[in-house]
């Protein structure tokens, strides 16, 4: 069976050097994905995005952009919305200087708005950056992350609705913010192939097989997610084990992104979870 790629949200813990020398770093080290935090501001440069997009192909690391955290396209104020929409424009732009498939985004905040309306700001503002990149010959996906807060717009509902709706839209499913916003929905296997089999049966296989996800242990009150933490916190959830058994049973997703603070290093312990799993069920050859 196939492994999914890991790899760190943001710089290795450890990793001193310039940003294109992280994908023989983590190469090294057993890992092969990288998302690059974009998250105060797309400052990186045309050439440095070049150069890192080179070492990704050679170490065969997988490269994804968290776009800035201000963003919100559900926004009723004009000069936020278009700021906002530049914002994942530029995400955009720097992905494709990597070669990049794929630019993750937070979807906005409610502000008080009838969620319905929301929705239909937010699908008005992806059209409108849907035509801004087509100048791009790259097909670049964006990637929507389920969101942790309960006043934040990014509900799975509201994710696999938009997918469905916008060509080149797809769910980023964050397990710790499905899990806070839910207050602790995730407790075994069968909850995560819930929402896996809810992303086949309503957006295809090709999809779910291809679903790119965040994790980290998590933290959270009634209004949600409240902060990350390390994998041998075992206080709190969700539990990679009960995730890499609805791998093994789906085999759905292909990138999985440390959050943890942590990062490569719980990215690392991660994969030896998922690997322990999957050698149990004899679903991969000892090597
Ligand atoms: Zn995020």
């Amino acid at each position: 069976m196939r492994v999914p790629r890991f790899g760190p949200a943001g710089k290795p813990l450890k990793y001193k050097g310039k940003i294109e020398g992280i994908p023989k770093y983590l190469r090294e080290r057993g890992l092969d994905a990288f998302e690059y935090q974009a998250v105060y501001g797309v400052k990186i440069k045309e050439e440095d995005a070049k150069k890192l997009g080179e070492e990704a192909r050679k170490y065969n690391v997988k490269l994804s952009i968290h776009a800035p955290y201000y963003i919100n396209l559900c926004s009723t104020e004009q000069e936020k919305l278009e700021k906002s929409i530049e914002r994942v424009v530029s995400s955009v732009q720097a992905a494709v200087w990597m070669g990049a498939e794929l630019v993750v985004f937070h979807p906005g905040a409610y502000k008080g708005l009838d969620p319905s309306k929301a929705f239909e700001i937010f699908i008005k503002s992806l059209k409108e950056i849907e035509d801004k990149i087509s100048v791009f010959k790259e097909k670049i996906l964006l990637g929507a992350e389920t969101m942790g807060k309960k006043n934040q717009f990014g509900s799975l509902d509201e994710i696999i609705k938009a997918s469905q709706e916008i060509d080149i839209l797809v769910p980023v499913i964050d397990w710790a913010h499905l899990h806070a916003r839910d207050v602790g929905a995730l407790n075994e296997p069968r909850d995560f192939i819930i929402v896996l089999e809810r992303i086949e049966n309503e957006l295809g296989t090709d999809v779910a097989k291809n679903l790119h996800c965040h994790f980290t242990r998590v933290e959270y009150t009634q209004a949600g997610e409240r902060r990350h933490h390390i994998m041998s916190e075992e206080d709190f959830g969700p539990e990679f084990r009960d995730l890499a058994e609805a791998i093994a049973e789906t085999g759905f997703i292909s990138t999985i992104i440390s959050e943890s603070p942590l990062l490569d290093e719980d990215a690392l312990v991660m994969k030896q979870i998922l690997i322990d799993v999957l050698r149990e069920k004899g679903l991969l050859r000892h090597s």
